[in-house]
This record gives C-alpha cells, structure tokens and sequence, in this order.
C-alpha cells in the first residue's frame, strides 16, 4: 500500500515537508521543462520565485469602453462579434474580428488566420486584452489575447507580466507564481524586526511579496516607479541585509585587539614640509592619527580627487607607525605608481629621517637586498607593487599597511598583506571619488576621511573636446602653448591585454608629432621600458629639455610637472569618465591656466559623445563619478577587480539612494545597541547572519 502510495507524484507535491527551499519543481504545475527555463533565469526554489518579480503590470481591472479607447492604449474590452472575415494581404492570410459595444468599433487581427479562432461567430460575445493604434479606418489590435470563460482570474485585477522564461506562457508563470504566493506568504516569518517595519512605514515580508505580484489597490504607475510600500519593502531588505553584514564586521573588527600608536610630538613632521597643509588635509590626518591611537585595528579609507594632496598625509601616518618603532608597507597598483611614490618622497623621507625602499617585481638581485632590509627591520617604508604580497617578504614589525588606489587590489591581496603584520592599522587611499551610494555598499564596514579641497592656487582646467577629424586644431593649440614655454602631455589608453597596439599607436603619434611640430622636442614614455629610461625621460621632461611627453596610460597618476599645463587625451571614447579626470588632474598644476583636450570618434548623437560632454562640463571629481557609475554601472565603474560585486535583486543603487540610507542607519543602529543579536526578536537575523553576530 506504501509503496502505491509513493508513487503517486502530485501526493508527493502537496507533501507537508515542502518550504519555502524547496525545489520549483516541487510546485504543482511545474515538470522538468518549466524548472529547466526556470533555472536559467536562476529561479531554482519557491524562493527564487517568489523573487521573480513581475517587469511590469498590465491593468485588468475594468473594461474600457471602446469610445474611450485612445490610439496607442492597452486595454481590456468587451463587445459584440459583429464581424469575422478572413482577409487576404499580399503576403498572408489575415483574420479579422470586428469588435463593437454601443458606442463603437475596432478590428482585431490575426496574421496567419490561425484555425483556433475560426469557431467564433458574428453576433456572439468577446473579451480582449491588446494594444490598440489607429489605422486608416479605425482602431486596430494585432495578436489580442482573448479571455474565455474559465479564465476569470485573468481579468478584474492588475496582472503582473514576468521577463520572458524560455518561452513559458505568462498565463502558465502567473499560475505557478500564485500557487507559491497563496501557499507560502500567508504564514512567512518575518525577519526584519517590527519596530523597524513600524518606523520605516513598511508592511509585512509576506505581504510585500504578495502585492508585488497581485497587487490589491495601488495602482500600477505607482508599483512600477516602486513607490508602492510593497516594493519599498523589497528594496530595503536587500540593502538592510547587506548593511547588517557591513555593520556587524566592522563591530566585530572594531572590538579585535590593535596597535595603539603613541600621537606626540606631531609638530615634528609638519616641520618637515615645505608647504602649509590645507584644512582638508589637517582634519584628515587628525582623524587618522586619532583612529591609530585606539586600541583597535584601524580600518580607514582616504578619499580625495587627483592632486588634493594624500600622498603627505599618508607620509604624516607612516612617521607615527615608524617613531612608535613599527613598519610601514605602501602599496600601488602599478609599477610606475610605485616608482613615482618612492622617488617623489624621497626628500620627504630624508627630511622625515624614515628609511624607504622600493620593491617590485623584476629588480633582480637588489631585491634580496631590499627584502632582508624589510626583515632586519632596518627598511621603515617599504613602498612597492604586488611585490609585497609574495611569500618571501616578511616584515621586522609591521604596523601600517597604506593602500594607494585600492579599489584595484582584490580582497584576497589587501587581507595578505595585511597579515604580514599583527592586526597592523590599514589605510585605503582612492583618488576615484566614489559616489555616496556605491561607497556605503561597498565600504560602508571603513571609516572614510575625505580630503574636499586642493591646494592653493590651482586654476580650472579648461577641457575640450575635438572630433578626430578636427586634430589639426589640437594641433595648433598645442603650438601656442610650448610656444609659450609651457609643456604638454599626449596619452593614449592602455586597454587591457593589447599594450601593443598602445605602444604602437604612442610611438606613430610621436613619429607624426615630430612631422607636425619640427621646432619642438618629442619625447616617448611607455611601461615596457627598463626604470632607469624611464627615469631618464621623466628627468627631462622635468628640466623641459622635452616639450611633448607622449605615453601610454602609465603615467596615469602621480606624475607632478607644474609646467606642463596641456592634457591631450587620444582615444578618448575609450577611457572611462573617472580615469580622464584622473589624468586631467596632471595639468593645472602652477599659476599658468591649463587645458585638457579630449580627441575621439564619436557621433553627435551617440553616447561617447554625451558621456565626454560631462567631462567638458564639470572638473567636480564627484559629479563626474556619479555620472560615469549611472552610464557605466557599478561592476564597470570599479573596473575588473570588483565585478563580484554585490547584485541586488531589486534594488538600484542609483534610483533608492534614499532606502539605502535609511537601512543603513537602521542595521547600524541595531548592531550597536544588540551586537550579538540576541534580543529575541532577532532570532531569524540572527540565524541569517550566524557566524557573523558576535
Ligand atoms: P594625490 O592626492 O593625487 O596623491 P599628491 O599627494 O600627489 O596628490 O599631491 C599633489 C601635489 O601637491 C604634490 O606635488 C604635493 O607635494 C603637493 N601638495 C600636497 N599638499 C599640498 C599643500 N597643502 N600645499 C601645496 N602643495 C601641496
Ligand atoms: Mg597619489
């Protein structure tokens, strides 16, 4: 008998055991093709399902009299067949029904004249959906669906409409979806906590999911722009679940042990700059300084736009890690970076009494050298590339780990540098200013320090863009500006994986550059060259025995040259917003007004060109981020490293800024009155979050 019954499958669908984990194909109506479709829309368990939310509505709720209906409406209607013709067109068959109520009368039409609806009649009744546009004649429809008797649950409501699934009929998702709805939102435990649904205005989990499928009053506009509570609810659980792991690792880092850095005598290395720190920058190092006294890992990112000046206050935090007899590992993402920041602090460091050393990878023998320095304890600063990372650095004492351009290192590199020490204090720098949205999701567990000022007397930038076939003016510009002492940079992208074409473009621009302009001296710089050249090279663009310095994007950042006052930037269309204000930030440097000139191919209509109009537009590092995250999307944005990056379900980070922060300060607040979670209204988040609670 057991076993007769076993085999009874639909038994086995209503099973009691089923939850909400459970398979799609646990549902009924749901055999091995739908689940398949199903799957690679990633809707593997009635929670995915129940996730599936529906891409727009279509409003059922009544039928519209057919004089009301306008050109280009969607809407249901209900009339007398007065007509059925099968029409010939040139290419097919067409059917048409001519529909009509007391007051009017459309066609509807089907190409093919599909044998199914031969069997409606002139003078019976008939129900269509469609999309209706004025022909010579009349109203047309093409394709309507038509609802029969037995389809009830298709019309008096607002339907949902799901991304299309494999070719799964809405009418089939809409009755699998319902099933689920009625079967597991009535009784669904709700994790997000009363009180905050109460404050936030936001209605049950199982009732939020429900309305967003059928929803009962609000309206569709209201649904689709997500006003509705329902859907608001959606969109802060995402965001609250994320910001809940944000706030309980930074708690939990917050009370491991750390080092804490004695802060006297600051006056000494203030004394050692040659100019006066900007108010930004005092409140910056002061927030860091104090951050590094605690007792605690300090866990702080530095935000500030190209040329506002980290570098010193990273060299202030390293003289406090270093006098307090620690070590300091400074990490950039490229070799040239790396270079630079050694030898454009060299004097500093002198000055400082810190000793630093350069590492990365290819420096042969010197290398041992540097790294048994490292491991004696006798190098301080050790400045360098990923070089850091290898096994066989080890460090006498690390205390600092400063990260320069971190969002271009992986989790995985930032954790092994960082355990080269014990606990060491991390200081993350980032001169992509990152819009306030994505930064809160993706350092929302760092502090920030933000440095919103530059140094004084900086002069505007002035930033063109020029069509390619318009180059002769660049040209010209450019022979106007050396003419008058100043210098000029010439970049070309470096797009992954083809530094050969770049370098082959960099060398023919500086060949045609030196046809162009005979009076005045070329210079080539890219990253396939040996140091000590490179150094050369920069050494007489510096002293200005070079007018031009073409290059590859190598000298992206940190190049400072107060007297090259032109950024030509070649290929523009092909950097994104953020990197050419990096590189426009090399220029308007001195009292001299400076220039940025963009060269690229582009329509006038097409999105390459509306994207660099907003870098003519504005030099606000910010605005340009904003702008760049809404055209690019987080994952470009951040560039390679980060294309793991959190995807929500419902929410966009750009559009419910305003969700974010109030879930935000909901996770946190929580988190700081209850760590561990353990009130007992908590018990479903903390079950969620185990591991990470406490
Ligand atoms: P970034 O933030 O881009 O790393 P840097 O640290 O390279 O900026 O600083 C850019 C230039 O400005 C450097 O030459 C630096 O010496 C100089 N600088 C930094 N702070 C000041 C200041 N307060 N006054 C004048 N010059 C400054
Ligand atoms: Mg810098």
């Amino acid at each position: 008998m057991e076993k007769c019954y076993h085999s009874e499958t639909d038994s086995d669908k209503d099973s009691p055991y089923m939850n909400i984990l459970s398979p799609v194909s646990s549902l009924k109506g749901v055999g091995k093709v739908i689940a398949r479709e199903l799957g690679k829309r990633g809707v593997q368990t009635v929670y995915d399902l129940l996730y599936l939310l529906p891409r727009s509505y279509q409003d059922r709720r009544k039928f519209l009299p057919i004089h009301e209906l306008r050109s280009g409406d969607t809407a249901l209607i209900k009339g007398k067949i007065l007509e059925v013709r099968r029409v010939k067109s040139r290419y097919r068959e067409i059917l048409e029904i001519l529909v009509g109520d007391e007051n009017g009368t459309i066609s509807a039409r089907w190409m093919g004249a599909p044998r199914y609806l031969f069997r409606f009649r002139k003078g019976g009744e008939i129900i269509l959906f469609g999309r209706f546009r004025m022909s010579v004649k009349m109203l047309e429809t093409y394709h309507p669906e038509i609802i029969e008797d037995g389809d009830g649950h298709e019309i008096g409501r607002v339907l949902p409409v799901y991304p299309e699934t494999g070719g799964i009929s809405q009418r089939r998702i809409r009755r699998i979806v319902m099933d689920a709805v009625n079967r597991f939102t009535q009784d669904l435990e709700d994790p997000l906590p009363a009180k905050i649904r109460g404050a936030r205005g936001l209605p049950e989990l199982g009732q939020a999911i429900k309305e967003v499928h059928f929803p009962s009053e609000s309206s569709p506009e209201e649904l689709l722009l997500r006003r509705s509570p329902a859907k608001r609810r959606l969109i802060f659980d995402e965001f609250f679940m994320l910001q809940l792991t944000l706030a309980l690792k930074k708690s939990k880092t917050s009370r491991q042990r750390g080092i804490a850095f004695g802060i006297q005598g600051m006056e000494e290395p203030y004394r050692c700059l040659t100019f006066e720190l900007t108010g930004s920058q005092t409140r910056v190092i002061h927030e860091i300084i104090t951050d590094m006294s605690r007792p605690f890992p300090m866990n702080r990112l530095l935000q500030g736009d190209v040329g506002s000046g980290k570098t010193v206050v990273a060299f202030i935090a390293a003289w406090v890690a270093v006098t307090n007899g620690y070590q300091v590992a400074f990490m950039a993402p490229t070799q040239l970076l790396a270079e630079q920041h050694y030898l454009s602090t060299l004097e500093l460091a002198r000055r400082m009494n810190l000793k630093p050393a350069l590492l990365t990878s290819g420096m042969g023998a010197h290398a041992d050298k540097v790294r048994d320095g490292v491991k004696q304890g006798d190098i301080d600063i050790l400045i360098g590339t990923h070089a850091l990372i290898q096994e066989s650095v080890g460090f006498h004492r690390l205390g600092l780990v400063i990260i320069d351009e971190q969002h271009r290192f992986g989790v995985v590199q930032r954790t092994i540098l960082k355990q080269k020490g014990m606990s060491p204090d991390v200081l993350s720098m980032t001169a992509t200013p990152i819009p306030r949205t994505l930064g809160l999701t993706l350092y929302g567990d760092l502090d920030i320090s933000v440095i919103d000022e530059l140094p004084p007397g900086r002069r505007p930038i002035q930033t063109r863009l020029f069509h390619e076939r318009d180059r002769g003016k660049v040209y010209a510009i450019l022979r106007e500006e050396i003419g008058k002492g100043r210098q000029a940079y010439m970049v070309y992208p470096l797009i992954e994986g083809s530094e050969k074409m770049d370098l082959k473009d960099a060398t023919k621009m500086a060949e045609e550059l030196r046809g162009v302009l005979p009076d005045f001296h070329i210079g080539l710089i890219h990253g396939r060259m040996p140091m000590d050249q490179r150094e050369g090279i920069m050494e007489a663009f510096k002293e200005g025995a070079i007018d031009i310095l073409v290059s590859t994007t190598v000298i992206e950042v940190g190049i400072d040259i107060a007297n090259a006052t032109t950024m030509v930037i070649e290929n523009a269309e092909r950097f994104g917003l953020s990197q050419i204000h990096q590189l426009r930030g090399r220029v308007g440097r001195s009292i001299y007004p400076s220039k940025c000139l963009l060269v690229a191919s582009y329509r006038k209509t097409g999105e390459a060109g509306r994207r660099l109009r907003v870098i003519e537009k504005t030099t606000d590092g910010f605005r340009i981020a904003e702008e760049d995250l809404a055209i690019r999307g987080p994952g470009e944005f951040l560039g390679v490293r980060q294309s793991g990056f959190y995807q929500f379900r419902v929410a966009n980070l750009m559009r419910d800024a305003e969700i974010l922060s109030e879930a935000r300060e909901e996770a946190f607040r929580l988190v700081e009155g209850d760590p561990e979670l353990a009130h007992r209204t908590y018990s479903l988040l903390r079950q969620m979050f185990r591991g990470s609670a406490g």
